[in-house]
């Protein structure tokens, strides 16, 4: 059993600088490498670095507009010629080289998931950047370039002839380029996506979306599912979402293949306001892996999104990477935390039933 890592250092070179400079720091990558070595996981034959390849632009115009390529093609030609990096929106910043690992960040996902269906490994990990999750089809927004994860689900419908994908975003921000991009259903017409997404509440970070009335429409009416959590939202919010939502869609849509958005700015001590450990992500994983053993012989793959303390996240990615790898009881574990009481009573009794009320046309198990 294999467990693959997308990794290269192509994806430093989108240099925007050290973490005091930008949170989205290519140092963020170092700490999750650095950390993997001192732990011996990358000498341990059940894991695999798996080289990325670049995306094409034909594979980028799946979920983009041509548009949207040129103008990056443009803005790091510009800062090439004028050595200094150049800002997209209020956050988003691009240095000469991020168009290219850009194309190698998504390509990196397409490559992991080539290896995952000729069986020459069982799922991954992408240890990516820039991430992908803010940007929709007409802009690039909240430190992201090209929308990985959706390229990814676009990638499986029309050159593998998956019919059936989950999204899971777990990430601190709502992922909404994903679910603008997909807001009417997959682009391709032999598709079937749900989207699931669970982030802290639009009403008190960026980007402000994210709400439970947020369903879908068209094709895609009743796919989107989106569970926002109020600041102080620990670890023992996700296992309410996991059975109350996600395992009975899974049981009734049966999922082929599950695609994960993988934030670690959940952190207590990340500058968000959620209280999850860093074992957090990694006992949501296990949940989702027993969806996807039942249904999709067990093809999980996961691409970086956030996470900005930087010893944090790498503690979170590589638990992620021991669960995808079986083993679920070799994990790095901090002292648990617990939502307050009447946290844990507004999602019992008043986030999950209004969900499933908003979900109930749409899903029999409801
Ligand atoms: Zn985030």
């Amino acid at each position: 059993m294999t467990t693959g890592i997308v990794y290269d250092d192509i994806y430093l070179e989108h240099d925007i600088g050290t973490q005091l400079q930008h949170q989205e720091s290519h140092e963020r990558l170092i700490a999750i490498m650095d950390f993997l070595k001192q732990q011996h996981l990358l000498e341990d034959p059940n894991f695999k670095i798996i080289k990325p390849r670049k995306a094409t632009l034909d594979q980028i115009k799946y979920v983009h507009q041509e548009r949207l390529i040129k103008e990056i093609q443009e803005i790091c030609d510009l800062s090439a010629k004028t050595r200094r990096l150049q800002a997209i929106d209020m956050d988003t910043v691009a240095s000469p080289k991020t168009y290219e690992a850009s194309l190698f960040s998504t390509g990196g996902n397409l490559q992991a998931i080539d290896e995952i269906l000729n069986n020459n490994i069982k799922n991954a990990f992408a240890l990516v950047r820039p991430p992908g999750h803010h940007s929709n089809s007409h802009r690039f927004a909240g430190f992201c370039i090209f929308n990985n994860i959706a390229v990814a689900a676009e990638y499986l419908f029309r050159e593998k002839g998956i019919k059936k994908i989950v999204i899971v975003d777990w990430d601190c921000h709502h992922g909404n380029g994903t679910q603008d991009i997909f807001y009417q259903g997959p682009k391709s017409d032999s598709g079937e996506l749900v989207i699931f997404n669970s982030h802290q509440d639009g009403r008190t970070l960026y980007p402000g979306s994210g709400f439970i009335d947020e369903v879908g429409s068209g094709k895609g009416e009743g796919r989107i599912i989106n569970y926002p959590m109020p600041p102080g939202s620990a670890d023992d919010v996700i296992p309410i979402y996991f059975n109350e939502i996600i395992a009975p869609i899974c049981d009734e849509f049966k999922p082929e293949f599950i695609l994960i958005s993988a934030g670690f700015d959940t952190h207590w001590t990340d500058y968000t306001n959620m209280n999850w450990t860093y074992q957090a992500p990694a006992n949501y994983l296990k949940k989702i892996k027993s969806m996807a053993q039942k249904y999709a012989n067990e093809r999980i793959l996961i691409t970086l999104e956030g996470g900005y303390e930087l010893d944090k996240q790498a503690r979170g990615v590589y638990n992620c990477l021991k669960v995808l790898n079986n083993e679920d009881d070799n994990l790095i574990l901090e002292e648990s935390r617990s939502s307050r009481t009447e946290l844990l009573e507004y999602f019992n009794y008043k986030l999950i039933p209004a969900l499933k009320e908003k979900l109930k046309p749409y899903w029999e198990c409801f």
